[in-house]
């Protein structure tokens, strides 16, 4: 299950997750952020040691629920602390016949496909057995998908039918200069391949790009849009570049080497975004995510519901709303 059943945007200019969510479920999901124990071949010595230059010590997963308990527990403590804010998340107690699924067990921190394949498959197979999960979701990057893992994936796919399997790919931007500068640690056309893959079998993926990275103009960030356009994935968050305490990213923005996204650039880059990307395109974030206690810059980030309502804002002004400026007919070989 990825692409939506009927396209209601639900009074947004973009088509976002919630929306899918409404659209699939008839309400809101709430994605369960976990911690799995997994390490990445981008800090183990595999395609590098120091990792990308923008990730915390908690792997993009500083939120994440971790722990030796069952992944069912770890999944219920994920939903009490998500009911602080969202009540809704909690089980109806007074339903009587069985509940739409709630929850998407999000298994975030680090590189989930990279690992032992039977433990990674039994942990999977445990998050889809839950009733209370509506599927899952695996961040990953695309140089981690080895047969050995998409053979169990599809297999679960397969015993799991009711159940989404999302595939999330850390690919920030298009361009390899700037993917060598932060130390991805793999080469574009690695991603290229993956989506091919990914596609013939089946499995809908979520993009992750960050905005604002060191060296890129808008027209490199509006061309990252433009090849996902072409590669048609299911979801794509855009996250602005949050610049976190003890990162390498840390250091060059002290020396000056890196300059974080002023507001009013932020709000017009990611709006031209958010324009530029096809209306099939189910956007699963439009800013950013990182943990308050480690931002260092931009600090006017830390208001998440301005930035959102400015989103809205920019867009009315502009007159423009999630594929304005889409043209179809981009192929790869005009990017
Ligand atoms: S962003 Fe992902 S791939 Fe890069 S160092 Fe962090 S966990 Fe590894």
């Amino acid at each position: 299950m990825g692409p939506s059943i009927r396209q209601d945007w639900h009074q947004k200019p973009w088509y976002s997750l919630d929306a899918w969510c409404k659209n699939v479920y008839g309400h809101k999901l709430y994605k369960v952020a976990l911690d799995i124990g997994c390490s990445c071949p981008n800090r183990d010595g595999t395609a590098g040691t120091g990792g990308c230059t923008f990730c915390s010590a908690g792997g993009s997963g500083d939120f994440a629920v971790s722990g030796t308990d069952s992944l069912r527990a770890r999944l219920a403590e994920g939903q009490r602390r998500l009911q602080k804010k969202w009540p809704d998340c909690a089980p109806k107690k007074e339903a009587v016949a069985p509940q739409s699924p709630r929850l998407i067990a999000y298994f975030q921190s680090y590189t989930n496909t990279y690992g032992d394949p039977d433990r990674l498959d039994s942990l999977f197979r445990e998050a889809l057995a839950c009733p209370e999960t509506a599927g899952i979701s695996i961040a990953t990057r695309p140089d981690c998908l080895g047969e050995g893992i998409l053979t169990r994936l599809c297999r679960l796919k397969r015993e799991f039918p009711r159940k989404f399997i999302w595939i999330e790919l850390g690919l920030q931007t298009i361009h390899d200069s700037t993917a060598l500068r932060i130390r991805r640690g793999y080469p574009t056309r690695v991603f290229f391949s993956a989506m091919d893959r990914l596609h013939d079998l089946g499995f809908p993926v979520v993009v992750h790009t960050i905005l604002g990275l060191p060296g890129e103009s808008c027209q490199d960030v509006l061309k990252t849009m433009q090849a996902l356009n072409h590669v048609r994935p299911f979801g794509v968050k855009l996250q602005l570049l949050h610049i976190l305490s003890g990162t390498d990213m840390a250091a060059e923005y002290e020396a000056g080497k890196v300059r974080p996204l002023e507001k009013g650039e932020y709000l017009d880059l990611v709006t031209d975004c958010i324009a530029s990307l096809s209306p099939e395109i189910c956007i699963h974030r439009v800013t950013g995510d990182g943990p308050a206690s480690l931002l260092i810059a931009p600090l006017w980030s830390k208001n998440k519901r301005d930035v959102l309502n400015g989103i809205t804002v920019r867009m009315k002004e502009k007159g423009i709303r999630q594929g304005s400026y889409y043209e179809p007919s981009g192929t790869a070989d005009s990017l």
